[in-house]
């Protein structure tokens, strides 16, 4: 593990680019995580403008520095040995506005919110995102959906930056979106911004709609405590949450981390977990319902980061 401090030379490039304002070291990602865990980031770099971040990426890419983007923080749980190397959040790039029927965030823009612009500029389309709590550039990369609507039904173009660190704009057909996936890891880009086109519609309608789904949402997800969301993909032909409470997981508690009692498909962290225990229940629960159902869950929630718990194969934004 590298000691990092302000003599770091990577410290010292990094606010050559972004000032230092923008780079915090062993900064905690707790506060960052909608499950409040994880440990700490040697670099929180946190850009101002596009050119930035492409700056940023160049430099990650010559000095051979780990890489990791960190969006609103509500699909990934942070292991408790933290993340080596730049962590950039893009929370700073965050505007949002419209232009006719189309509606342009920037990535670090927050999907809710994205969604009460369209609501005052009377465009339909964004509804379904009222209550995601991930920012723009996150609901790209796993094509967030909820209430039969998805980001793919709405989504015109991107802009984003590759692995070079050269910008382009690309089509939604360009990202292979799918349930709950996008061919952005893969290729390694980063979302600057989202164009999504919308249409006229009727102001009241549009807020009835959001207010219903938000009801929904308050009355069956856990949402007073700190979680991940669904921890589960919807596995064919199966609701995760339904083959959880059948197979009798609701209440089981591995430390702090317990399967929540109002949603099945959530874990929820009542009281301090660490990651290690929250991976920990993710994996009991995984072997239980294959046990009795034979049914495989997959994760819909990302782990990323270093730590003492012992799960192979690491997903993550990185550099190599
Ligand atoms: C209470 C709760 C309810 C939820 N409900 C829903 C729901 O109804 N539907 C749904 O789909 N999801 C839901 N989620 C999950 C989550 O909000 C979404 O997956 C969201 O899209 C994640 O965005 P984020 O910015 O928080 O990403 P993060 O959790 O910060 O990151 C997730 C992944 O996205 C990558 N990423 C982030 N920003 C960018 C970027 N700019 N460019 C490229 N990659 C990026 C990260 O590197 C990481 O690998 C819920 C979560 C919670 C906690």
């Amino acid at each position: 593990m590298i000691q990092v401090n302000e003599n770091h030379p990577i410290y010292h490039k990094l606010i050559k680019i972004v000032s230092e304002k923008n780079v915090a070291l062993q900064k905690p990602l707790k506060e960052y995580t909608y499950t409040r865990l994880g440990g700490r980031a040697d670099f929180f770099v946190t850009p101002e403008t596009y050119e930035q971040v492409q700056e940023i990426i160049r430099l990650a890419q010559n000095e051979i520095v780990e890489f990791t983007l960190l969006g609103n923080g509500s699909n990934l749980i942070i292991r408790d040995g933290g993340i080596r190397g730049i962590v950039l959040n893009l929370g700073k790039l965050d505007a949002v506005k419209v232009a006719g029927d189309q509606l342009i965030a920037q990535s670090g823009a927050r999907i809710i919110h994205a969604s009460q612009v369209a609501l005052r500029h009377r465009l339909t389309g964004l509804e379904f995102a009222c209550g995601i709590p991930g920012s723009v550039g996150g609901a790209l990369f796993m094509n967030a959906g909820a209430y039969g609507g998805e980001i793919k039904d709405v989504l015109e173009s991107t802009l984003v930056v590759d692995r070079a660190g050269n910008m382009k704009r690309l089509l939604a057909e360009d990202l292979d979106l799918e349930y709950r996936s996008s061919n952005i890891p893969e290729n390694g880009y980063i979302v600057l911004e989202a164009t999504f086109t919308l249409a006229p519609g009727d102001e009241r309608k549009i807020k009835a709609t959001m207010d219903d789904l938000t009801f929904k949402r308050e009355s069956k997800q856990p949402l007073e405590y700190p979680s991940c969301g669904s921890v589960f993909k919807r596995p064919p032909g199966y609701y995760a949450g339904k083959l959880i409470q059948d197979s009798g997981l609701q209440g089981k508690q591995i430390g702090g981390a317990k399967v929540s009692l109002k949603h099945a498909g959530f874990i929820v962290n009542v009281d301090g977990c660490t990651a290690e225990e929250y991976i920990e229940l993710i994996q009991y629960v995984q072997r239980k319902v294959k046990e009795k159902y034979g049914v495989t869950l997959e994760r819909e929630v990302r782990i990323i980061s270093e730590d003492l718990v012992r799960e192979g194969n690491e997903e993550g934004f990185r550099t190599h």
